[in-house]
């Protein structure tokens, strides 16, 4: 079975080489030849922990290929799956389908046989309707089902996450892509993992559903731990206490400067677009990205209150800037916010990051980006963590205070224990946790 994987992006480049582990042929297209270049020289254009391996090995296999000729890509594919991005529309928060449709159409003109096209960017409801009217007003002459399956992996964990997933949802308008999509995930359907067959326009909803209910776990701990702080109350505590209940989950429970990445903000905002249009109000939903967008500046007042109400001049080391560990995305991430927010306000700014500093310094000018994390400590008036890297868990106390102006540390993320740093003397600050712990 061959099938065409339209961008090789962190779902596209993931699912093409996973789907070559499950036996399929797989022609990844992207039309940027420097990622399609890249990738034929065996350099992966993004970092996720096992990538590299599993590409080289299906290249090796003869599984695996990639290329920007989506006509030759094409030829003798049973199914195309559309992984382009869809960032947020400038203006309105929309979901931006332009790339989706773009995509579509150099499909329509390229095609000379039936095909089943899958979309497995998240797109908004009504958008397989679209585009299976867009085929067949573009190409009346072939048959072209159109599917939904949106994809659920997390950056970081992608490998693991498509290969042992949760579920599976394919939302469809035809019995032959049901054979076909049952045919492609059969691997994992042995192994036990549910496929959900729903209609199209379900499949596109529970994708952002379940976005959304994920954004608004994080910003309820969020604001949980704000009333820790109030009370004398741990959100460690809290959130595990909340956790062991089955019906709660304890994931997605833990406290932060506020959820950020390529998939939270945009799907929230163009889930508010979809419910605007459709005149449902989504109210839990809007007080989520109200709140979260509140939440990012509020870290800023933190930090500043941390270096005694002013940060001008003062030179403050930052430790990650990707929006969470084990990837190399910057996207929406709170480090978008909150470091020009304290470079506004007078701040001299020193950066490391393990994996995102490459894409970080396209968006963040006039920073000093460091080599390691102890560089950034040197003569700083503060350290702030901002992402949750293991290794910031690990770092040697007594040399960063050695290394620091005043010991301060704001910890965004409670990757370090409250203990050890005061017992080193350092002024910690940190989410939800009692001064005294
Ligand atoms: P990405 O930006 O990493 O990759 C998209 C790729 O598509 C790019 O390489 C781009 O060059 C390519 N592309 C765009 N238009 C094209 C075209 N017409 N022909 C060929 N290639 C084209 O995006 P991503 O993070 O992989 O996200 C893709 C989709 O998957 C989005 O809808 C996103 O919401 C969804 N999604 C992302 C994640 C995630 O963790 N990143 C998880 C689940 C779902």
């Amino acid at each position: 079975m061959r099938i065409v994987m339209i961008g090789a992006g962190y779902v596209g480049l993931v699912s093409a080489a996973c789907f070559a582990e499950f036996g399929i042929e797989v022609v990844c297209v992207d039309k940027d030849r420097h990622r399609i270049e890249a990738l034929r020289a065996g350099r992966m254009p993004i970092f996720e922990p096992g990538l590299e391996d599993l590409v080289k090995r299906h290249v090796a296999s003869g599984r695996l290929g990639f290329t920007f000729n989506l006509k030759s890509a094409l030829q003798g594919a049973m199914a195309a799956f559309i992984a382009v991005g869809t960032p947020s529309r400038r203006g309105d928060g929309h979901a931006d389908l332009s790339h989706v449709f773009a995509a579509a159409g150099e499909i329509a003109t390229a095609l000379s046989h039936p095909l089943l096209v899958v979309t497995k960017s998240t797109v908004p409801v009504g958008t397989g309707r679209r585009l299976a009217a867009f085929f067949a007003e573009t190409r009346p002459d072939l048959k072209i089902e159109v599917a939904a399956n949106p994809e659920f992996l997390r950056e970081g964990a992608a490998i693991e996450d498509f290969m042992r997933p949760d579920r599976i949802v394919c939302g469809i308008d035809g019995s032959g892509a049901q054979a076909l999509l049952e045919a492609l995930y059969r691997p994992l359907a042995q192994a036990g993992t549910p496929l959900l067959f729903t209609g199209r326009e379900t499949a596109e909803l529970i994708k952002y559903a379940a976005n959304s209910y994920l954004a608004t776990k994080i910003t309820f701990i969020n604001e949980m731990a704000d009333l820790c702080e109030a009370t004398g109350a741990d959100i460690e505590v809290v959130a595990k206490g909340m956790g062991l209940d089955g019906r709660i989950g304890g994931r997605f429970l833990k406290p932060g400067p506020g959820y950020g990445g390529s998939c939270f903000p945009k799907d929230v905002q163009a889930l508010l677009h979809t419910a605007r249009e459709q005149s449902v109000p989504l109210r839990i939903v809007e007080a989520v990205e109200a709140a979260n967008a509140a939440r990012k500046l509020k870290m800023v007042s933190r930090i500043v209150a941390a270096c005694d109400g002013k940060v001008r001049g003062k030179r403050i080391g930052v430790l990650g800037v990707t929006f969470k560990s084990g990837t190399d995305d910057v996207r929406d991430s709170p480090s978008l916010v909150v470091l020009p927010a304290l470079q506004e306000l007078g701040a001299k700014l020193c950066v490391f990051d393990p994996a995102g500093m490459e894409e970080a310094r396209k968006r963040l000018p006039g920073l000093t980006w460091a080599q390691n994390a102890y560089e950034t400590a040197q003569d700083a008036t503060a350290l702030v963590i901002l992402t949750e890297w293991e290794a910031f868990g690990s770092l040697d106390l007594d040399q960063l205070k050695t290394l620091m102006h005043t010991p301060v540390i704001i910890d965004l993320r409670n990757v370090l224990s409250p203990a050890a740093a005061r017992a080193r003397g350092f002024a910690y600050h940190s989410i939800g946790r009692p001064k005294a712990r």
